[in-house]
């Protein structure tokens, strides 16, 4: 059973956003939340939700993620978080557990179906295939953006709003890269990597609110 934080609750005044630590860059998103004035929490097993506001997917490898997801139970209680409307922010890999579709990704490899996107993985191609570029984003100025074995948003549902985009040689078209649906926030790049922090100051006003009735965990 994961307790969550109720309006007026110490939890949710002081917003701890856990950061999924089983693989990947967990580091620089401690350091981003740490940069705006967020505390955070490193999730290793199931206890660790509890009480959580938001919580971060990091980049790294979806498949092994997928898998230590499994092997630690965190898989399960994460999917429920999701369905119930929990904030969340998925970068790179993480957009990849997100998805509702993967492609290109292992038979075995399971997502939470929380964004209503499909993705190729590697869509923008291999290691040595990685960029770097600016974007548009908002009213504000433009956003460097890291793109690292990055996955390709090649299809968003209707209720999946479309923040940013870029234009790539391999694409038809400008390509998502940073998306929202609901309290779910994904980015193919890397937001934790550059000192831009209007990704995680996102989530951290998307975690403020309240969220209710999920205690079925
Ligand atoms: N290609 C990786 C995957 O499929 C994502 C890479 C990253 O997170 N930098 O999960």
């Amino acid at each position: 059973m994961v307790a969550l934080p109720r309006e007026g609750d110490s939890a949710a005044v002081r917003q701890v956003i856990g950061v999924l630590d089983l693989q990947g860059d967990v580091r620089e998103h401690v350091a981003a939340l740490r940069d705006i004035g967020v505390a955070s929490r490193l999730v290793k097993q199931v206890c660790d939700l509890d009480g959580l506001a938001g919580l971060i997917l990091p980049g790294g490898e979806s498949t092994t993620l997928s898998m230590l997801l499994e092997s630690t139970g965190l898989f399960d209680p994460i999917a429920a978080l999701l369905a119930g409307g929990f904030p969340v922010l998925g970068t790179c890999a993480g957009l990849v557990l997100l998805a509702s579709e993967v492609l290109d990704g292992r038979p075995d490899q399971r997502s939470f179906g929380a964004l209503s996107v499909v993705v190729r993985r590697n869509g923008f191609g291999r290691q040595v295939a990685s960029f770097e570029t600016e974007l548009r984003f908002g009213e504000g100025p433009v956003m460097p953006a890291v793109f690292i074995r990055a996955p390709m948003v090649v299809r968003v549902g209707p209720e999946v709003e479309v923040l940013a985009t870029i234009d790539h040689p391999g694409c038809v078209g400008p390509s998502p890269v940073l998306v929202r649906q609901g309290r779910v926030l994904a980015s193919a790049f890397h937001p934790e990597l550059t000192p831009d922090r209007r990704v995680h100051q996102m989530l951290a006003a998307m975690s403020l609110r309240p969220h209710r009735g999920l205690a079925i965990l």
